[in-house]
C-alpha cells in the first residue's frame, strides 16, 4: 500500500497540472470515444474511490441540465473525482451555481469551464411556450426568460446558433 502523501503527489501530476489545452483535449478526447462508442469508462473502480478520497482534483467545472438524457460523466468517458460537475434544469446561473463555479475554479483549480447545453431542453421549451409551473419552478422560467427575449431581439444571432448549444470558456492562466 502507497503511503498517502504518494498518492496526493500522483493527483496532482495527473490533473491540476494540465494545461486549459490539455484539460479541453482531454474532454473532447472522452467525447469522441463515447460518440463512437469506443467508451473506456475510466476511473470507475473502488480503488480510484479510495485514491481520490481524502482530495478531489477534478480537471474541468462544467454546468450542464438535469435532463436524464444528458448525464455529463458518461457523455465526456470520464470517471470519479475527473470532473465538477453542476447540474440545474436549463442551465441556469443563479448566485448558488455562481458559488459552485467559483468553488471550481478557485478551490479545486480545475483548468477550464465547460457549459453545455442541450436540444430539446424541457425548462428552454417551457420557458418558450409561457404560462405558470407548479412550486417553485417559475424560478427557472425567470431565470430564462432574459435568454429567450435577446435571443428574439436579435433573430440573426439565433439562427446562427447550431442546434446543439455547446460553449466554453477557460481559466486566465
Ligand atoms: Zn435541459
Amino acid at each position: 500500500m502507497e503511503p498517502a502523501g504518494s498518492q496526493t503527489a500522483q493527483l496532482a501530476a495527473l490533473t491540476n497540472e494540465m494545461s486549459a489545452d490539455d484539460a479541453l483535449q482531454k474532454l473532447m478526447a472522452g467525447n469522441q470515444r463515447f460518440i463512437y462508442e469506443r467508451s473506456k469508462s475510466p476511473n470507475q473502480t473502488l480503488s480510484r474511490l479510495d485514491e481520490i478520497m481524502r482530495e478531489q482534483k477534478p480537471f474541468a467545472t462544467i454546468l450542464g441540465c438535469s435532463d436524464s438524457r444528458v448525464p455529463i460523466e458518461v457523455i465526456f468517458d470520464q470517471g470519479l473525482g475527473d470532473l465538477f460537475v453542476i447540474r440545474v434544469a436549463g442551465n441556469i446561473v443563479t448566485p448558488t451555481e455562481l458559488a459552485s463555479v467559483e468553488y471550481g475554479a478557485s478551490v479545486l483549480k480545475t483548468r477550464i469551464l465547460f457549459v453545455l447545453g442541450h436540444k430539446n431542453c424541457g425548462a428552454v421549451s417551457a420557458t418558450l411556450k409561457g404560462g405558470n409551473l407548479l412550486g417553485q419552478m417559475n424560478m427557472l422560467i425567470d431565470s430564462i426568460q432574459p435568454a429567450v427575449d435577446r435571443s428574439t431581439q436579435q433573430p440573426a444571432i439565433a439562427s446562427k446558433m447550431p442546434s446543439a448549444k455547446t460553449c466554453f470558456g477557460r481559466w486566465s492562466g
